[in-house]
């Protein structure tokens, strides 16, 4: 099997598009794709400071390692920042990831714990959620933001990007639909270009099934030890759910993409009707009282 592009041998078929790639054209069209997200959304801007959030996954890292080969060849700037929710066990191998590939890189690192922004680990604030209601992966999806925009403001930063990929905007899609939080549906939109701190997904429009090759095939060590939170929610059944329908009717994803699109700039209009400031942090919302500011006042409750 020849690449399609060049005479090598093909490592990969991308069973959508019938496409035969050697692992340099394969490499190539991924930072190409990533390249044409960035610019259709108007996701970097001249002179800008991206904080990049690396988490030490293979998403995050590879996002690191083709980002800053940009920002090297074009006017804006990188730093990376790592968020450590305080999992015993887990986040210590992907710290030690983060730190040897951003020596390599030179790029500059830093890391923000909860329990230094919150004083509580994550653990320690799963201790104190009410009932069993909400998942970790909420709570700490929560603490995650806001940590992420302290991060972002403390290194000067315009931009954050993150490595989130294709399927995990599906599975976010429908986590959202399933619970019946629709107004997340309007955060959903890839153009962020009118907020004032901005959250970029430059891989949004790549399969992970993609980045994973991406990561294999330019031989990028990444986390192995999963969280052991990662099956308690109900995202690793929707992602089995996706992926066994891509196996059988190839490009759904990308369909189903693409009607994501459609509907979250519509969720999102209408909640612009709707936009409040939150009292406590300032930031938009729809209710006087963001998410976030919500989970926090919660915890420090429970824990008084
Ligand atoms: Fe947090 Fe859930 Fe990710 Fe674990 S899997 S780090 S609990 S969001
Ligand atoms: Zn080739």
């Amino acid at each position: 099997m020849i690449c399609d592009r060049c005479e090598n041998q093909a490592a990969y078929t991308r069973k959508y598009s019938g496409e035969k790639l050697c692992s340099e054209c394969f490499s190539k069209s991924i930072v190409k794709k990533t390249a044409k997200t960035i610019s259709k959304y108007n996701m970097i801007q001249h002179n800008e400071l991206v904080a990049v959030a690396v988490s030490g996954g293979k998403d995050s890292l590879a996002l690191l390692k083709i980002i800053n080969e940009m920002a090297s060849t074009h006017s804006f700037k990188i730093k990376a920042i790592t968020i450590d929710e305080g999992i015993p066990g887990y986040r210590n191998e992907a710290l030690e990831i983060v730190e040897k590939i951003c020596k390599e890189l030179n790029v500059e690192h830093k890391v923000y714990s909860y329990k230094d922004l919150f004083e509580l680990t994550l653990d320690e604030a799963l201790e104190l959620r009410e009932g069993e209601k909400t998942s970790s992966c909420s709570i700490c999806g929560t603490l995650r933001r806001r940590a992420m925009e302290h991060a972002a403001k403390d290194i000067g930063a315009d931009v954050i990007a993150t490595g989130h990929n294709l399927d995990d905007t599906l599975q976010t899609f429908v986590i959202n639909m399933l619970s019946g939080d629709t107004k997340k549906i309007g955060w959903m939109d890839p153009d962020t270009s009118t907020n004032s701190l901005r959250k970029i997904k430059p891989f949004c429009e790549i399969y992970e099934s993609e980045i994973v090759f991406y990561a294999f095939t330019n031989d990028m060590p990444f986390q192995s030890e999963p969280c052991p939170h990662m099956n308690e929610g109900i995202r690793t059944e929707i992602r089995e759910f996706l992926n066994s329908l891509e196996t059988q009717h190839s490009g759904i994803k990308n369909n189903m993409y693409q009607s994501i699109l459609k509907v979250s700039q519509i969720v999102k209009n209408s909640n612009s009707k709707k936009r409040r400031r939150c009292e406590q942090c300032g930031n938009e919302c729809t209710s006087g009282i963001c998410s976030v500011c919500s989970t926090v006042l919660k915890l420090k409750e429970n824990q008084t």
